[in-house]
């Protein structure tokens, strides 16, 4: 499986927080106190009106394919065996996007508008992965 594969991402300092709720299987992220924007990794401030006030939400994991992808060419040596694969970018319900890859290969590209459910893992030492699971429409 891919996520077997993947080369182990470095943790910052700010973002171990984060990786920890995801290691244990919640999803958290920032939602700014200005604007209402949510944002999903750590930031000190929020990219909509740079505001640095913020509260800590949890997500629902809940969102739908925007579009999907097949990589046919392996961009990470550690991922020649894995080729090809399928990345998705998930728009989360509570807003933020995120480029991801699914649980499960499919058989065929994911059409837009397929709902897909956070699945939350441990990886490495201390990070994690937010990968997805398509659902019944
Ligand atoms: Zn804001």
């Amino acid at each position: 499986m891919i996520e077997e594969l993947r080369p182990t991402p470095p943790v910052q300092e700010g973002d171990r927080a984060f990786w920890s709720c995801i290691r244990g299987g919640r999803l958290v992220g920032q939602k700014c106190r200005q604007c209402g924007e949510v944002r999903l990794l750590p930031a000190d401030r929020c990219a909509a009106c740079l505001s640095s006030e913020y509260e800590s939400v949890t997500l629902s994991g809940e969102g739908v394919i925007v579009t999907a992808c097949r990589f046919h060419r392996a961009y990470f040596k550690e991922l020649v065996a894995a080729v090809p694969y399928t990345v998705v970018l998930v728009h989360l319900k509570e807003g933020p996007m995120l480029y991801s890859n699914l649980v499960n290969e499919p058989g065929t590209l994911p059409t837009p508008g397929t709902p897909v459910r956070a699945v939350l893992k441990p990886f490495g030492d201390q990070g994690g992965l937010i990968l997805f699971e398509m659902q019944a429409a």
